[in-house]
């Protein structure tokens, strides 16, 4: 999984990056910015 981040509503969500979105699934903005992961955003994913 990859974090993406709204340029637009900075609205925060989460992709398989071989699946990337398309659009901001809360405004529909095109341009969404990927972020990319820190180690301490790695640990509050563990499952
Ligand atoms: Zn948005």
């Amino acid at each position: 999984m990859a974090k993406f981040r709204c340029k637009n509503c900075n609205y925060q969500f989460a992709r398989e990056l071989d699946m990337p979105p398309k659009s901001c699934p809360n405004c529909g903005q095109i341009e969404v910015l990927r972020r990319e992961q820190s180690a301490s955003e790695l640990l509050d994913d563990s499952e």
